[in-house]
């Protein structure tokens, strides 16, 4: 094993022999001597050899035996940069080939390429402090909720469908017909460990939702789950508030307490957005007052007119990208207005077809140029497709580079989702959510204003962690089931098992899970959430290393009792 690591001597050492080893980050030759840049998970120490006729590739695995001596042309950006390494015995353990991708940090391969030699990708120093930071979080968490008296407890991977609003993955088995689902969640084992009196559970925990991946979504992902018996809202939040206290302390990441808190509405109608980014205005303004006398047709009928003023002069790409955005969102269209007293223009639909209104909104934001964006629509229209032209703007302008974080708790949500074509309801969040407690005795009949008792942590523009006070009466378990149009007969064989713990038992509880990909994502500044995975899928959900999923043998689908059907 080795006893000195790539990052450790200094120039105290000098004299010192040692034994480094490592993968050969670079290599350079200048006259008789051969510099080698030696890398290993914690840097890299410079090597010099001699006369030296070996062929050396790099990424190569060396062991190296010298004596620590000064260098000459020291180095300030490396840590190491005062010593170097000259070395005495070489041994190359393993030699590399031609590599696919040189391992850089700055690194310009195709992230494909990347992924099919994970191991290679993940020899680059950023990738490795990504890997380095996940490990030293999910430490903190373990040690804050151990130090408030959490058990972490395992719970099934091969189990039963848990409905948190994604397809299941299912696993076949060698019982006729018969199939395990992959959890979606632990959420009824964190449930039943309420019922079992374990109070405090948490887990660091792999979850499975059969969706497509997007940058900030994986079809396996890592949740932190917590459940707490006889614990409010108010309960979860301040405890997730110590626990962040802690682990943005250890990071050294400043986070002011107590967090912000927003209700549903509020972020809807204020930025358009469950999941606000608060680390920039733009607010969506009502306009609907101001066009009450418009005789412009497309905005008269409309229930609601909302603007973002932005003080950037959109130009004509930022113009058809925002458009998209807002169309992709709902919107007819996005009707908009440039004004640029420099040039003295004033440009757009906006201007030609409602100059006074477009001039009070001006008076009203006491701005004299900038740019105007516009939705005429229904309430919900209008804010979803700006609050998505929002965040567009927040990306175009990079008013999210800001190094600063910004955390929101969304609070008061509504209890159901409406699918305003089909016009079936689903859950907000999941069928064991409890109601708020003023809609207790309303939400089944009214569902459109009935709210729950949910909470979601937002941070950066990304929800990291969504969690509830759950329903702990078996009658009101039964009517959200009867309000989701779940039979009594489909509940019984999909949840019996846990309904029955309603019945001998079951302490008030609230719980949250949070998404740790998702929050090393933002804590490493990485683009993707494929970037702190160790070996994730690809943006279609493959594992293009291994080629996973792929085609099985005709003997082991007769042993699940499974046939291939060939499509002519
Ligand atoms: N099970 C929920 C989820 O995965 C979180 C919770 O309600 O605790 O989103």
């Amino acid at each position: 094993m080795k006893n000195v690591n790539n990052n450790e001597l200094r120039i105290k050492d000098i004299g010192r022999k040692v034994t480094l080893y490592g993968f050969v980050a670079n290599k350079r030759k200048m006259g008789e001597l051969t510099f080698i840049d030696l890398r290993d998970r914690w840097g890299i120490t410079q090597i010099v050899i001699k006369g030296n006729n070996q062929k050396i590739s790099k990424e190569s695995v060396l062991k190296v035996t010298g004596i620590v001596i000064e260098r000459q042309d020291k180095n300030k950006n490396l840590p190491t940069g005062e010593i170097e390494i000259e070395s005495k015995e070489i041994e190359v353990l393993s030699s590399a080939e031609q590599l696919p991708f040189i391992v850089h940090d700055d690194l310009e391969a195709k992230e494909e390429t990347r992924l099919r030699h994970r191991y290679l990708d993940l020899r680059r120093p950023k990738m490795m402090k990504n890997l380095v930071l996940r490990h030293k979080v999910n430490k903190l968490i373990r040690d804050f909720l151990d130090s408030q008296e959490f058990l972490e407890i395992e719970t099934p991977i091969l189990s039963k469908s848990t409905p948190e609003g994604a397809r299941d993955f299912l696993v076949p088995t060698r019982k006729k017909g018969k199939f395990f689902a992959l959890p979606q969640s632990p959420q009824l084992y964190k449930q039943l460990l309420m019922a079992s009196g374990v109070e405090k559970y948490f887990q660091i925990v792999r979850a499975f939702r059969d969706e497509d991946s997007r940058k900030d979504r994986q079809p396996e992902f890592t949740q932190l789950d917590i459940e707490m018996s006889y614990a409010s809202e108010e309960d979860v939040i301040n405890l997730v508030e110590k626990l962040f206290k802690y682990i943005f302390e250890k990071l050294g990441r400043n986070l002011s307490f107590p967090i912000q808190r927003m209700e549903f509405d509020e972020a809807m109608n204020r930025f358009g957005s469950d999941k606000p980014d608060l680390r920039f205005g733009n607010e969506l303004k009502d306009a609907t007052e101001i066009f009450a006398n418009t005789s412009f047709n497309a905005f008269k009928k409309a229930e609601k007119i909302k603007y973002i003023f932005v003080d950037e002069i959109l130009n004509k790409k930022h113009i058809k990208i925002l458009e998209e955005e807002a169309k992709k969102n709902g919107a007819k269209g996005l009707a908009w207005s440039t004004i640029d007293l420099e040039l003295n223009q004033k440009l757009g639909p906006g201007y030609k077809f409602f100059e006074e209104e477009i001039n009070q909104i001006l008076t009203l934001n006491e701005k004299q140029q900038g740019s105007i964006l516009l939705v005429a629509d229904t309430n919900d229209i209008s804010n979803k497709s700006l609050g998505a032209v929002r965040t567009k703007i927040g990306e175009i302008f990079k008013y999210t580079d800001k190094k600063e974080d910004k955390l929101v708790w969304i609070t008061n949500w509504p209890l159901y989702e409406c699918d305003e074509e089909n016009k079936t309801f689903s859950s907000a969040h999941h069928p064991f959510t409890s109601p708020s407690l003023d809609t207790l005795d309303s939400f089944d009949i009214d569902k459109k204003n009935a709210k729950s008792r949910a909470y979601d942590l937002v941070m950066n523009g990304y929800e990291i962690g969504g969690g509830s006070v759950r329903i702990n009466s078996l009658e009101i378990q039964k009517r959200i089931f009867d309000s989701l149009n779940i039979s009594k007969q489909q509940a019984n064989k999909q949840f019996g098992f846990f309904l029955e713990a309603f019945k001998f038992g079951l302490p008030p509880h609230s719980g949250i899970a949070f998404g740790i990909d998702r929050l090393i994502m933002i804590l490493t500044n990485s683009q993707s959430i494929r970037d702190v995975i160790a070996f994730p899928k690809n943006a279609n959900g493959i594992a293009i290393m291994e080629n996973a999923p792929s085609i099985t043998s005709k003997e082991q689908l007769d042993e699940y009792f499974i046939m291939e059907i060939n499509e002519e």
